[in-house]
């Protein structure tokens, strides 16, 4: 199989053209094509010369992801299913504007994205785990979730244009050359266990050539993977982290997240310390509420010691429920109460209020609802 094109760094692109004797500002007319335009076809790229477009299409592949199904009105959250080249199905969630998640009030649309087919890791309450990991994103292939919603939305506001033209109306939407300007690596998958493929997208999704999207308003969340997040700390990129970390005792997250009896909390500790020594970036511990499992407030005193050893705030998401899972969403008042026993020790915490039941919430859910339809259907 040749490899994506969107699976190349420009300094890559910029050696392969030069072995090609071709002119250096023709990478620049590429990368042009493919991040600004987002274009779909060797075709439509009309100032490459025919020969060019030639040679790209011998010796790369253009993949797009084909849209499966999307869930969620315009002003909730959305969630869309891909069909990757092996038929292989991920998920990417476009997240509304909620300045008090990830970023500042500047933000307004952030896409949390794959980066595996499945989950080798097991955690007991997530959906992308339950049928075992499958095979790893290719760098294009995570990049392309970007770039995919970005072709959805520009789509949206043609048709909603033409609509308003039609009804007589005369204030169109300009079209938006970044619509998603925040990133959270949350979706399907463990990130850290697909680290160099991660990297590269993130760099390209990162490049002023490329997605344009500051390090800064890039998030990768881990379970835990402790050399990971020291070998992420050596990064130059100044990327946020965020641990899923769903417990803050042993006892419990051994019970929910087969990945801390290989790191245990005091290794995942050292490296999360070892990761701001060197970036001096606050982390978030993000904390999923699930009933009678993590949500008592004698679990609350454990996450605030945490939380002020490292210096970090916590995100608590109340649990989407998971068809054949046993887990339940904790009540509203139990939500509430744990946010008050963490605010009481000074803890800075966000709970999401958000409903997102309606829309298979739970990442990985939709694709596995979506596989059991069509293996019915075989
Ligand atoms: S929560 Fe994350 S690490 Fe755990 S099984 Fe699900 S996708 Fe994998």
């Amino acid at each position: 199989m040749l490899p994506d094109i969107k699976s190349l760094t420009r300094e890559e692109l910029q050696t392969r053209f030069k072995n090609w004797n071709e002119p250096v500002y023709r990478v620049t007319q590429l990368l042009d094509w493919l991040y600004a335009r987002r274009a779909m076809a060797w075709d439509a790229m009309t100032n490459l010369p025919k020969q060019l477009r030639e040679k790209l299409r011998e010796n790369f592949s253009l993949q797009t992801l084909e849209l499966v199904r999307k869930q969620g009105a315009h002003d909730t959250t959305q969630k869309f299913l891909w069909r990757l080249r092996d038929h292989s199905l991920v998920e990417s969630v476009l997240i509304p504007a909620n300045p008090a998640l990830y970023s500042d009030a500047s933000d307004r649309h952030t896409l949390c994205i794959s980066t595996q087919v499945g989950c080798a890791y097991g955690c007991k309450f997530c959906a992308s785990g339950l049928d075992g990991w499958k095979r790893n994103l290719t760098p294009d292939e995570i990049v392309e979730q970007v770039l995919a919603v970005e072709r959805w939305n520009e789509e949206k506001v043609r048709s909603e244009n033409v609509e308003r033209r039609t009804e007589g109306g005369s204030h169109l939407a300009p079209p938006t050359s970044h619509f998603v300007n925040n990133i959270v690596v949350m979706g399907m998958g463990e990130p850290l266990a697909n680290y160099d493929n991660l990297m590269k997208a993130l760099k390209i999704l990162n490049a002023p050539w490329g997605g344009g999207i500051g390090a800064r308003k890039i998030t990768i969340s881990t379970s835990g993977l402790a050399p990971q997040i020291r070998r992420l700390a050596k990064e130059p990129m100044q990327f946020r982290l965020a641990i899923s970390l769903h417990s803050a005792t042993d006892e419990m997250r051994n019970k929910i997240m087969p990945v801390n009896r290989k790191y245990p909390l005091k290794e995942l500790i050292h490296a999360c310390e070892e990761y701001q020594y060197e970036k001096g970036r606050m982390i978030t511990l993000e904390y999923i509420l699930i009933a009678g499992a993590n949500d008592s407030i004698d679990q609350a005193g454990p996450l605030a010691s945490l939380a002020h050893k490292l210096f970090a705030k916590v995100n608590l998401i109340p649990y989407n429920k998971v068809d054949g899972l046993k887990w339940e969403r904790p009540s509203e008042e139990v939500c509430e109460k744990f946010l008050t026993a963490l605010e009481k020790q000074k803890v800075t915490a966000t709970l999401r209020r958000e409903k997102g039941g309606d829309i298979d919430a739970a990442c990985g859910q939709l694709r596995l609802k979506t596989e059991r339809e069509l293996a019915k259907t075989v």
